[in-house]
This record gives C-alpha cells, structure tokens and sequence, in this order.
C-alpha cells in the first residue's frame, strides 16, 4: 500500500494543474492514469515528424486555462493565430470572405447593406457587451431577442460554434457562450508550438520536479470512501491510500470507480451532463493547395477548417498542419462515415488537389470534446467537493462553473486543489 497525502486520478489538463497545486503547498501528490501515456484529449500525436493535435486546438489568450497556466509559472510558445488572417464562411457550397473589420465589411459581397450596417452594430455589441448582466438565458433565446437579420444571425452561430465547439444553442446558456466569445475577439487564440502536447509535457515536467510521482497505465478500478482516508485500487492489483482523492476522469467513470456515489451528488451531476462531440481530420500537406484559405468556418453547416501550421511551430521541415472538424449536435445521431465525407468535401472545396499533398494523416471519428458544458437543464454546478462523501473532489472539463473546454478544465483543476488546501486549513485551525 502506497500511501500519500492526495491522489489524483487522471492524468489530463485537469488532474495535472490539480497537482501542481498542490504540490507547491506541500502536499505529497501521486497522479494515476490509465493510458501509457499523459494527457488525456491535450495529447499531441508524431507521426513522421509531424504533429498533430486531436483535432483544431486553440488556447484562449485571455482565457482561464492561460491565466492559471501563467500563475504557475508556466510559458506556452505559440502564434496568436487570430492575428492577420482572412475569414472564410461556407455558404451553399461556396466559399465567402467573412468581414472581421471596416473595410472588409464595406466590400464584402455576403452581406446586403443592411446585413452590412446589423453585423457592424452587433459585433460593436459583442466587444462592449457586460456578459455578468445577462440572465440565465439560452443563446438562442439571447439571439432571437438581439439579432433579426437572417444572415447576421447565421454568422453570429457559426461564431459561437467555434469558440464553444459545441453545437446547441437552444440548450447552452448565453453567458458563457458570449464570454467566450469576447475572449475570441478581444486577444484571440494561440496556436502551440509542438501542440498541446507541449502544455502537458511542461505541466508534467514541473509537478515531477516538485516532487509529485506520476504513474501512467494506472487504471484505476475502485475507490473505497473512508472518513480518515480514501483507498484508491487499481486493476494491476496495487492499492493508493491517501487522505483526499481527486477523480478527473469523465463523470461516468467517476460513478463506476467511486463506491457509494448513486447516493452522493456525483449522481446528479452524472445525470445532468451532455457530452459534445465532434468528428475531426488532421492533415499533413507537403503544401497547401491555396493559400488565401486559412481559416474557414461553415454558416450553413457546423464546419471548421484551420491551417495550425501557420501559427504554430509542428513540423521541421515545412509540412503544413492543418485540421478540420465537424461540430456534433448532442441532439442529433452521429454518423461517422457521412461525416469523413463532410469534412473531405469540404477540403475539396476550400483545397482542391490536396489528396496529392498528403504526407500524414488521421480521422477521429465522434471524439468527446467536453463531458459537459453550462447548459439550461443543469440543475447545478458539479464540483469541486462531493458534499456526501468528505475528502473525495472531481474535476475536469465537465466540471466547469461559467468555463468552457479547457478552460473549464484546467480551472476546476486549480478549484479541486484549493478547496482541499482550504478544507486543511480549517482543519489545522479547529485543532488549534
Ligand atoms: C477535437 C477536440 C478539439 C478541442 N479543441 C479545443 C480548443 O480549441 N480549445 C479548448 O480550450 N479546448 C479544446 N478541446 C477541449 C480540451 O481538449 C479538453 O477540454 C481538455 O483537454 C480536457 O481535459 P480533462 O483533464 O478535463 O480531461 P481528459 O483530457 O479527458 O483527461 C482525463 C484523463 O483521465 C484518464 N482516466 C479516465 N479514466 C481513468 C481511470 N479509471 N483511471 C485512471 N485514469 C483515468 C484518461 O485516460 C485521461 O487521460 C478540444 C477537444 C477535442 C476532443
């Protein structure tokens, strides 16, 4: 038996930000994660020298994640791939230019005058917008109440589609899709160099020289809630002990490894959830067969291609990087094959000939981007303690307040290692 002060369960954004948290208190951390490696949905794949991410990843500049990242310390290189880049929208098969300024606006031909004059006033709205005073609200309730214009509302959509990756306005709540929104527009995203892997790699590189032990191929298979002390088994047969655990693995396999918790608030929490998902291709291209087309997003599809490589550092020797996703509505059926057929047309569309300029590739079909995301049916906020059972927390992307994806993620991490540093706290001063 293994014994130390926390134990974390997962080895992603979330349970990694937990650990470094922690350890710099001086607590004696082990993190336990079931795949070989660390990670979880951050992890960067090589292949032949290329790397690619699971799928288009952006880190929000001005965003939780960034700003707990840099609290610890922490630099991440990258590109801000929001800067200088023309707009592409999907519309009928064609490709438009998306107006993201005042000239652009005045000669874009998607826009009627009108259109024109609406988007103008709604994306001066979007900036200004004090998104604390909006109730709680759906966005399309939020859109139907600001936005007549048909085609403004489309883009408006599209926009939300891609800051949030989640594709359900009718349930997502306004506030934090329009938080994440201004997020966008104010200082936009940055594209990592090496990948998000890089993130983990600093993450993990930083809790091991603090003192946390990290073991990979953990699975971890039950943990027994004890007052004084959670016994944590895994399916190689070792055991952990340790006086407080934190679950940041998704919520079912929080319900399956935590004994008891059909009786505890992890139930609802469980219940509530509404996973997103998303089909995705990532590309190496010996080049890409246009240049104008950097960024496209679809209007009147739930489309998303990027060209990462021209932010981010991923390959040596010039092989351009690129990604594209279909964003699933969690109230639709997802067909895989209809949607690699999407995304492929797509490329045809946006990169003619670019079957040719393949060097790698890989097709992930309805990957989970989040576990949860703030929506109108949720009865509560999960996390970051199980009131019924003390000494047992969660997080992870699911477990986000007003945060979304690895925002929520990383945040609910850096909320699981407080309260628990709050809850020793109150302890050492009640015996005091
Ligand atoms: C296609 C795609 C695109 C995305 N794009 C963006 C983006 O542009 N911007 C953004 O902010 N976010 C994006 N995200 C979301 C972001 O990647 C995730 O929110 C974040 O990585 C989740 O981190 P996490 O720690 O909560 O969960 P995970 O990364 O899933 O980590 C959980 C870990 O727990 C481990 N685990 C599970 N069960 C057990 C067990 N029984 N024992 C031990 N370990 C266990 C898993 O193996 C995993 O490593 C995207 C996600 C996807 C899939």
């Amino acid at each position: 038996m293994f014994k130390y002060d926390v134990a974390i369960v997962g080895g992603g954004l979330a349970g990694l930000t937990a650990a470094n948290f922690l350890v710099r208190e001086g607590k004696k951390v082990v993190v336990l994660e079931k795949s070989n490696r660390l990670g979880g949905r951050a992890m960067t794949n090589e292949k032949n020298g290329v790397l690619m991410n699971l799928g288009p990843h952006g880190l929000y500049i001005s965003g939780d994640a960034m700003t707990i990242l840099t609290e610890l310390g922490l630099s991440i290189p990258g590109g801000n791939a929001s800067k200088s880049v023309q707009i592409h929208g999907i519309l009928n098969k064609s490709v438009q230019v998306i107006p993201t300024d005042f000239s652009s606006i005045m000669s874009s031909s998607l826009l009627s005058w009108k259109s024109k004059f609406a988007f103008g006033k709604l994306m001066l709205k979007l900036m200004k917008l004090n998104v604390d005073s909006i109730p709680e609200i759906t966005l399309t309730e939020w859109a139907d109440a600001e936005i007549s214009d048909p085609m403004v509302r489309h883009i408006f959509y599209s926009i939300c589609r891609l800051t949030t990756y989640t594709n359900a306005p009718t349930l997502q709540l306004a506030k934090p899709v329009l938080k994440q929104v201004q997020r966008s527009l104010k200082d936009g995203v940055l594209y990592v160099d090496g990948g998000w892997g890089t993130i983990v790699e600093k993450l993990k590189c930083q809790a091991i020289s603090a003192g946390v032990e990290i073991f990979t191929s953990k699975n971890v298979t039950s943990i027994e809630h004890h007052e004084n002390g959670q016994i944590i088994q895994c399916s190689d047969g070792k055991m952990f002990e340790a006086q407080e655990c934190i679950v940041a693995a998704p919520p079912k396999e929080a319900m399956k490894m935590i004994k008891g918790a059909e009786q505890t608030s992890l139930s609802l929490w469980n219940e509530q959830a509404i996973p997103v998902t998303a089909s995705c291709i990532d590309l190496g291209l010996k080049k890409l067969p246009n240049q104008q087309h950097q960024f496209a997003i679809g209007l009147d599809q739930s489309l998303f291609f990027t060209n990462q490589s021209r932010a981010a550092k991923l390959t040596h020797d010039g092989t351009v990087v690129v990604s594209l996703a279909k964003y699933n509505s969690p109230l639709e059926e997802i067909n895989a094959h209809a949607d690699k057929k999407q995304l492929e047309s797509l490329m045809d569309l946006l990169h003619p000939g670019w079957r040719k300029e393949v060097v790698v590739q890989q097709f992930l079909p309805k990957l989970t981007v989040s576990y949860d995301f703030p929506h109108i049916k949720r009865k509560v906020n999960p996390g970051p303690s199980i009131p019924e059972m003390r000494g047992i927390f969660i997080a992870g992307d699911w477990a986000g307040h007003e945060e979304v994806l690895a925002n929520a993620a990383v945040a609910s991490g850096k909320r699981a290692a407080q309260e628990i540093l709050k809850t020793n706290e109150m302890i050492i001063v009640k015996e005091g």
